[in-house]
């Protein structure tokens, strides 16, 4: 509110009101955000728009630095290292934070229903209801257990910091209890058989950061057990880290064969019972069942229930995963907005706007276009379909141009029936972005920058290419930028895969790809992510402190 008496002070405090043609104030645009993780702090991060009031509803008081939460399982990493309080950001930024969950997002009345988490002193939960007038979902995913029975019971997920503690604190008491007097050698092999489910990424890395505990601490700390220890991982498919360079995924299995870990590959876990772990071989058919210690899941990611029954809602729910536009706006409704592992982005095929495409073109309507008629549009079809700049990189094409010429000869007119050809095979390389961490951040910041404009873009809508369904917006489609994936193998070894083809392996790759995100990112996190030397007290539950 403005007030218009003279007191000085309550003029301050209500400086940044403003005042519509009537001398109303008006009212601030609600934005409530739904996360603190890669998407939603990176979009807190980078928004600077005075005229949103903006909140955030997240379980979760700080942001985690995922890609060092493996090592936080054998103590190489403390949790406290990799999480950066949200309660900072929203001070500096002037938003406002509640520690809360949200169980219901209801689209039509634009009303979130929340619940706060069970503390730990204070007994049940809290429940209220906000509304907003833009939301933006940034929740991430849930760990998919592909309803395989017995995995929510017995096995052990790494996702969240307090996952990373359980794994800790069972690893330990696996040693713990293989040290007891009184066990066959069977019993402590069995106790001492861990078993990793999943050869991504972070299996993997788990895999790596266990083996290493097992050969350089649990040699000094529990000597006499060492020789029953085991690390087996399972992979469904036929090789690990298979959205890598082949070169990665072999270098990766040959290590682990050197290292001992015995990785079986074609192996599908169908059951996890208390003490069995049962698979089953693709290439005989046979279930095999094995006795285990402990058992980590990492099989991928699914949508959180919330996001289910607000995809119901939305008529998404045919849907795997809820779908964005390449503005990250959720298909199916108004004013909500989508990022990080939540979603994806439904990508656009060039085959179903050809029409459009060579109509906006076509300024003369000839029918034809000529050279500069194309070019023209050239610029705004590559922004518009990054698999057409997939395409030419793969046929070593240096534009468009060359693509119409090798499919129409010398002629450089084109009718809508060349243009459609030469064009016709670019949606083959349609490619849905990867659950990184990577796509989440870069996500959060071009959705803030949008933000940031959003009143001048929308009092001069005319952006480049509209399609139907456009609406008034003109930025840019959201963009991904690829700085290279990482995975850390174990014994200082990682294997990086950088853009332009260069895969490393070696030993300074770790510090690498921790100056890609640090030039990529707020520093905060960073010098963050970096202090791995600060300590926790044990049994610590992960809250940030601020
Ligand atoms: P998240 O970062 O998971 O954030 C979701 C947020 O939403 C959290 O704050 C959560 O508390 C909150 N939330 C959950 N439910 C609700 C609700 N109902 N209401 C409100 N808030 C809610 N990626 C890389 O690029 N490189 C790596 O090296 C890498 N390593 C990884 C290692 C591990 C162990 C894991 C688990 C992931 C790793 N990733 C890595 C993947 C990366 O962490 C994810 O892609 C990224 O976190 C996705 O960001 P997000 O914002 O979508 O979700
Ligand atoms: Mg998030
Ligand atoms: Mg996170
Ligand atoms: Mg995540
Ligand atoms: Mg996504």
């Amino acid at each position: 509110l403005v007030y218009s008496d003279s007191n000085p002070l309550k003029r301050v405090l209500h400086a940044d009101a403003t005042l519509d043609s009537d001398g109303q104030p008006i009212r601030k645009k609600k934005v409530v955000v739904l996360g603190s993780g890669w998407s939603g702090y990176s979009f807190l991060n980078y928004l600077n728009n005075p005229n949103y009031d903006v909140q955030v509803v997240s379980p979760r008081n700080f942001f985690l630095f995922t890609p060092l939460l493996p090592s936080v399982t054998n103590g190489t990493v403390e949790a406290r290292s990799i999480v950066e309080p949200i309660r900072g950001l929203m001070r500096k930024k002037g938003f406002e934070y509640k520690e809360a969950e949200c169980v219901k997002i209801d689209a039509s009345n634009k009303k979130l229903h929340c619940r706060s988490k069970e503390g730990s002193s204070l007994k049940g939960t809290t429940e209220f209801d906000m509304d907003y007038d833009i939301l933006v979902i940034a929740v991430g995913a849930k760990p998919n257990t592909f309803n395989t029975p017995g995995v929510e019971e017995h096995a052990y997920f790494l996702k969240e910091a307090e996952d990373a503690l359980n794994i800790r604190h069972s690893v330990i008491d696996c040693f713990e209890r293989a040290s007891l007097p009184n066990l066959t050698e069977e019993e402590r092999k069995k106790i001492l058989h861990f078993v990793v489910v999943g050869g991504g990424p972070t299996g993997v890395e788990f895999s790596a950061e266990l083996h290493d505990f097992l050969v350089q601490d649990v040699a000094k700390i529990y000597p006499k057990v060492q020789e029953f220890t085991r690390i087996t991982l399972l992979e469904a498919g036929d090789h690990i880290l298979n959205m890598f360079d082949k070169r990665i995924t072999a270098f990766a299995e040959e290590k682990f064969q050197r290292d001992g870990i015995d990785l079986k590959t074609g192996s599908m876990v169908v059951g996890v019972t208390a003490d069995e772990i049962s698979t089953k071989e693709r290439e005989t058919g046979k279930i095999v069942s094995e006795p285990y210690g402990m058992v980590v899941w990492s099989t991928g990611i699914g949508s959180r229930p919330v996001i289910r029954d607000f995809m119901q809602q939305i008529g998404q729910g045919q849907r795997r995963v809820l779908a964005t536009d390449e503005w990250l706006r959720v298909e199916g409704c108004e004013d909500v907005y989508a990022l990080g592992d939540t979603a994806t982005i439904n990508q656009r095929r060039v085959m179903e706007d050809i029409a459009a495409i060579f109509s906006k073109a076509d300024k003369g309507k000839t029918g034809t276009l000529n050279k500069k008629d194309f070019n023209g549009v050239v610029k705004d079809i590559c922004q518009r379909y990054p698999q057409v700049e997939l395409y030419l990189k793969k046929n070593k094409l240096k534009n468009i141009a060359h693509l119409l010429k090798s499919a129409n000869g010398e002629d450089t007119q084109v009718n809508i029936e060349n243009f459609k050809q030469a064009l016709s095979d670019v949606d083959s390389q349609m490619k849905n972005l990867p659950a990184t961490a990577q796509v989440a951040s870069q996500q959060g910041k071009y959705l803030a920058k949008c933000f940031n404009k959003m009143e001048k873009c929308e009092k001069k809508p005319e952006g480049p290419l509209r399609f139907r369904g456009e609406g008034r917006h003109r930025f840019q489609p959201f963009r991904y930028r690829h700085f290279g994936s990482f995975a850390p193998l174990g014994g200082e070894q990682t294997a990086a895969e950088l853009p332009g083809d260069w895969v490393s392996i070696g030993h300074s790759s770790q510090w690498l790809w921790y100056s890609v995100y640090a030039s990529k990112l707020n520093g905060s996190v960073i010098g963050t992510a970096v202090n791995i030397n600060s300590t926790m007290p044990s049994g610590c539950s992960i809250r940030a402190l601020w």
